[in-house]
């Protein structure tokens, strides 16, 4: 076995450690199965030192004990004080690399004795320098320090071929960077960083906090400011609120006997939306697009040049993010590597490559197909209602399991049921995707149209996919199981022979959706335009067929034009469908 180099992201919010072995990238947990180590140093009520999440939990009571994001220190010639004693910024990230190496050792069983360790790109060299020292106090040999982009890059490329330039997005708790990244062949070079090193996720809960803080003042005339500890509660439920709103549209904030008023207890329970709090952040998300941009004119290069978008950092599992990135470069981000881990993990492969390891590529249990549903909606071909605008709910390559709600909203006064249909795929359009099951649900009140229905997928590792759709407002809920979403139509010719008659069709069978039924209107409309295009199609493809199938294909296309003339839509329909079940098999 080669010598033991072990992978560490040592950073603001969290930090971790990695190895390969036998080829295979694994971030280590430590003994409760934590893969992530708060960047905490404490010290405790009997003089003790905490590292980690003991440490977290009582920064915000006692802050005097605690020191958080030393990372910000590094390499300036200060010292801190912890407990009334003096510490360089070394000496703190030590305690921290020090566990991190433990935790290693429990896990080889083995003394480790050298590390990678990861560095944003902005680092100086006295940043560099001062995070080399912190590993030799920790009694480790620091034996390459690289980029933080460099190392996402390798953990998602540790098999690349060709050229590529990469944009990293990384957003973390407390700091934002932006890297444009080329990797060829074993050659990674960051071409232009930008970022802000104090934006991060911390502000997105801190509006949450603000939130919070100022409907208990409208409501009940109390500052919760005032005391610390209610802030300690308030400050955890809205990192979990926002955490939840990654995941679902609407979250429910509740702290029962939060604070008091005159000896009378007073509990929060407040609803937010994704939509609201999305609000809340714009200003963040939009500085740091300036700065992607001004990260990419740095490189020379234009938002086309980028091949691959790469999101690190747990921030970056807010769903905005992504598309955000997604309508400015018209690349889907990669999501298969946890945001958090990634960084850890290159530092690993970096390791493994100087220790002699053959590294192949990090192997994660990811969804290889995008699962949604359809609605109203436009698709770009002109018609602004198109009834079956494809929602996806959970993207391709996400990280099994993984659970995603959306909202939708009925388009129809009065509509008392919603046919929800899952459709498998890609496309825009639903009905060029594969239809993996529907059902529909009954007895929604009789309330005007924007009743909103929450819509959940939950997706495991078996491939088992569990589709639940509920009405908000009474807790209606309507649920199925797809047994082997994954497998279903793998290596199949059904699938893609589906997708490709409704493309050439312009769509299938009508009928219901999820935001509303459909009005007569757009439903007969629809069955024209299918009609009009397997006509045309027949036409295209009369030749190919034997006499016996020109002969219906004739019978058929007139019996069409016929019913397209009285306006007979059921007819329509069932001779539409007949016909377009014989160009099926012509036009192979
Ligand atoms: P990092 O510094 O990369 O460990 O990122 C930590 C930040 O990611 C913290 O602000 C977390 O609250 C945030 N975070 C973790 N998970 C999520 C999530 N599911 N949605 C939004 N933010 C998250």
């Amino acid at each position: 076995m080669s010598e033991i180099i072990i992978g560490i992201d040592l950073g603001t919010t969290n930090s971790e450690v990695a190895i390969v072995e036998n080829g295979i990238v694994s971030v280590i947990a430590d003994g409760e199965g934590r893969k992530m180590l708060p960047s905490f140093v404490g010290i405790g009520e009997s003089g003790e030192i905490l590292v980690g999440e003991p440490a977290r939990n009582q920064y915000i009571l006692y802050p005097e004990r605690t020191i958080k994001s030393i990372k910000r220190r590094m390499g300036e010639d200060i010292q801190v004080e912890l407990a009334g004693k003096h510490y360089s910024p070394q000496e703190i990230s030590a305690v921290i690399l020090k566990q991190l190496k433990s935790v290693a050792e429990d896990y080889v069983k083995k003394p480790v004795h050298k590390a990678v360790i990861t560095v944003p790109a902005y680092f100086s060299d006295s940043q560099r320098q001062a995070t080399r020292e912190a590993g030799e106090i920790a009694g480790l040999e620091v034996v390459r320090i690289i980029n933080e982009p460099t190392a996402a890059a390798l953990a998602y490329e540790a098999r690349h071929e060709g050229r590529k330039r990469i944009l990293v997005y990384d957003l973390g708790g407390g700091t934002f960077d932006v890297s444009v990244v080329s990797i060829e062949d074993d050659v990674v070079e960051v071409l232009a960083s930008h970022g802000n090193n104090k934006l991060g996720g911390d502000d997105f809960d801190a509006k949450i906090v603000q939130h919070i803080v100022s409907h208990i003042h409208e409501k009940h005339g109390i500052d919760l400011a005032e005391s610390r500890h209610v802030m300690a509660r308030v400050n955890r439920a809205a990192e979990s609120a926002k955490r939840a709103l990654s995941d679902q549209p609407f979250v429910r904030i509740d702290e029962e006997y939060l604070i008091e008023k005159e000896g009378t207890p007073i509990h929060l329970s407040l609803e937010l939306s994704r939509y609201e709090y999305e609000a809340m952040i714009a200003e963040y998300i939009d500085e740091t697009l300036e700065a992607v941009h001004i990260a990419v004119s740095g490189a020379n290069m234009t938002a086309s040049d980028i091949d691959e978008i790469l999101l690190v950092g747990g921030s970056t599992r807010t769903p905005v993010i992504g598309e955000r990135l997604f309508a400015e470069f018209g690349v889907e981000p990669q999501r298969n590597i946890d945001p958090d881990l990634c960084v850890a993990m290159g530092a690993s492969i970096q390791a493994g490559i100087i220790a002699g390891e053959s590294v192949s590529a990090v192997l994660v249990d990811v969804t290889p197909y995008t699962y949604g549903t359809s609605a109203i909606g436009d698709i770009g071909n002109g018609d602004y209602y198109y009834p079956f605008k494809y929602v996806p709910i959970i993207r391709k390559n996400s990280p099994l399991p993984v659970s995603k709600t959306e909202a939708f909203y009925t388009a129809a006064d009065g509509q008392e049921e919603v046919l929800v249909r899952i459709f498998q795929g890609e496309d825009q359009d639903a009905l060029n995707n594969i239809e993996i099951g529907e059902f529909l649900v009954k007895g929604l009140r009789k309330v005007p149209a924007g009743n909103l229905i929450t819509i959940k997928l939950a997706l495991d590792l078996n491939g088992i996919l569990h589709v639940s759709a509920q009405e908000k407002e009474t807790g209606l809920e309507k649920s199925i199981t797809i047994n082997n979403a994954i497998a279903r139509f793998e290596g199949m010719e059904i699938g893609h022979a589906q997708a490709r008659v409704n493309a050439l069709f312009g769509g299938a069978d009508t009928g219901d959706w999820v935001e509303a039924q459909a009005d007569t209107e757009a439903e007969e409309h629809q069955a024209q335009v299918k009609a009009r295009a397997v006509v045309d199609k027949a036409q295209t493809l009369l030749e190919k067929a034997s006499h016996e199938d020109r002969e219906d294909i004739i019978d058929l296309i007139e019996q069409i034009k016929d019913n397209l003339a009285g306006e007979d839509f059921e007819a329509i329909e069932t001779a539409t469908n007949r016909l377009a079940d014989i160009l099926y098999y012509l036009d192979v």
